[in-house]
């Protein structure tokens, strides 16, 4: 099952399709898909922490 995150809080859950909105923020925000995709990270059980860090780098000028 792919691995989502919130854009705006970071939230993340398992689901096979995004939220439209987020049960954490409960804003209609995007969801991206952080799924990792590679042995380097452990495959589809656990989310890819280079697109995390790309996520929350991107996110940062939001939250100050
Ligand atoms: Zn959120």
């Amino acid at each position: 099952m792919p691995k989502w995150m919130c854009s705006e809080c970071g939230y993340q859950l398992d689901a096979e399709a995004p939220p439209q909105q987020c049960p954490s923020c409960h804003k209609d925000c995007g969801f991206a898909d952080v799924t990792c995709y590679t042995p380097e990270c452990g495959g589809e059980k656990n989310v890819n922490p280079q697109v995390v860090d790309i996520l929350r780098k991107q996110n940062e000028p939001k939250f100050k």
